[in-house]
């Protein structure tokens, strides 16, 4: 870890006559600190080894991950259950909790009013059926669990022939029959089962009954919580040999029981400079997230200006970022959190190349 260039461990000298606040710099070594502080940030992955992970992110995405099974990568978190540390430049070894903390609008942006980090991001390499589940909305977590609710988007990566998920409930179920079906184990007939490909797009309010079946790679897109009550996990035991705790109660008073057969995400196609196809996948109070494929040479012009940070994605191929100071890659799967305070980038796409952008 880099010492005396790091902000968070060796504060500002206070006797520089500048402003953080408007931008006004007037001393070249404020200058240079501040350039240092901000930049693109990449982040070292957690893994966790949850009964349904893997070995699919090493052997499918080429990814460097720790022996046994690995279920989740928490790319971007900064989470009570995982903090994602800076891989490089000024700020590496530092967590994403910890750069909020001492970077505060500068990272978030003005218009942002959350009190912690406001998205949690995976990839998920789904073995098994997971455990069907729902969350709640944020009034019910904030109530119950102190944090939270759990909004989220799926975008498949990858998906074995006939792989399935469950996404909400039946036509004709409805509160009662579905509560009756807790009790006489008869849930699995009651969810609605939908088969996916690659590129398929998944959105997950607060309140749908889901779970991710087996033979599927995903990218998880989701409000910072980890709430999760579980309806049923397929009459199996965990780690330990016992069976995993249910919630039955909780679930029964967050599911959205108009969520039945709800369809898959029909991206919406937005106008794009040349070179690039772009598509909304969604745009909820949580997040907007855009995807973008790329020709080689095509060029996306963009700013942060210090009022919303963004989180560039590579899916596949390869792409960079150039901003005031030297270009940094991304290459799938990578991500790159945008500070705030950035301001001017262009991303160039330097091989056919798919990425998110999400607001
Ligand atoms: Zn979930």
């Amino acid at each position: 870890m880099p010492g005396a260039r790091c902000w968070i461990c060796h504060p500002l000298r206070m006797n520089t006559k500048v402003s953080l606040e408007d931008g006004t710099m007037t001393d070249t070594d404020t200058q240079y600190a501040i350039r240092n502080r901000i930049y693109p940030l990449s982040f070292e992955p957690i893994c966790k080894d949850y009964i349904w992970g893997g070995r699919n992110l090493e052997t499918k995405l080429g990814r460097e991950i720790p022996a046994g099974i690995v279920a989740e990568s928490w790319e971007i978190a900064a989470h009570p259950n995982g903090q994602t540390k800076v891989t490089a430049g000024p700020l590496a070894g530092h967590t994403l909790g910890a750069l909020q903390a001492h970077l505060g609008e500068r990272l978030l942006g003005s218009d942002d009013d959350a009190v912690g980090f406001p998205l949690l991001i995976k990839l998920l390499d789904a073995n098994r059926w997971l455990s069907v589940q729902v969350h709640p909305d944020d009034a019910y977590a904030r109530a119950h669990a102190g944090e939270l609710g759990k909004t989220e988007l799926w975008i498949i990566l990858h998906a074995e022939p006939g792989a399935e998920l469950i996404y909400g409930l039946k036509a004709g179920v409805d509160q009662e029959r579905f509560a009756h079906a807790t009790r006489t184990g008869a849930i699995a007939r009651t969810l609605h089962r939908v088969p996916v490909q690659a590129g398929d797009v998944v959105f997950v309010p607060a309140g749908t009954v889901h779970a991710l079946g087996p033979g599927m790679i995903v990218a998880e897109i989701q409000q910072n919580s980890d709430t999760t009550y579980r309806l049923y996990d397929w009459d199996r035991t965990g780690a330990d040999g016992k069976p995993r705790p249910l919630h039955i109660q909780r679930a029964l008073e967050v599911i959205d029981w108009q969520m039945v057969e709800p369809s898959l995400v029909r991206p919406r196609i937005l106008s794009a400079p040349d070179g690039w196809a772009r598509e909304e996948l969604a745009r909820c109070p949580y997040f907007q997230v855009e995807r973008l494929t790329g020709q080689p040479g095509a060029v996306w012009a963009d700013h942060c200006n210090g009022e919303n940070y963004q989180i560039w994605a590579a899916l596949s191929g390869g792409a960079s970022i150039h901003w005031a100071e030297a270009p940094v890659e991304m290459r799938g799967i990578s991500w790159l959190l945008l500070p705030a305070a950035l301001g001017a980038f262009e991303v160039r796409a330097e091989t056919d190349c798919v990425l998110l952008r999400i607001l």
